[in-house]
């Protein structure tokens, strides 16, 4: 928080809390003011694609892969960019219609 100073006599305001709100008090001549609350950026981005496609179908579900968890066989291969050593070539995929991600590799 920044420090903050009374408009009337210059004394550094004290952060004083009154029920559950915090503001700045100057002791020295009760000037109250309100801490700036000003950066609200708790606003919640809520990105609604609208495709048209239905929920449970996922187009970019084109890998054969049998869910373990609900047997459908499309899943969605998830690009991790990560590979754990030069052999293993692990990789996520996401059952199409469920959503169960689990990591697929090659057998050995
Ligand atoms: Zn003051
Ligand atoms: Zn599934």
């Amino acid at each position: 928080m920044t420090l903050k100073f009374c408009q009337k006599c210059k004394t550094l305001l004290s952060p004083q809390k009154k029920n559950g709100e915090v503001f700045l008090k100057c002791s020295k001549c009760g000037f109250e003011s309100n801490t700036d609350l000003t950066s609200r950026e708790n606003i919640p981005k809520k990105e609604k694609v609208g495709k048209g496609i239905s929920k449970d179908e996922n187009i970019f579900a084109t890998y054969e892969h049998k869910c373990s968890k609900c047997g459908y066989d499309k899943a969605q291969v998830l690009d991790l960019g990560i590979s754990y050593s030069d052999e293993d070539n692990l990789f996520l995929v996401k059952c199409g219609k469920c959503g169960f991600s689990e990591r697929v590799g090659k057998d050995s």
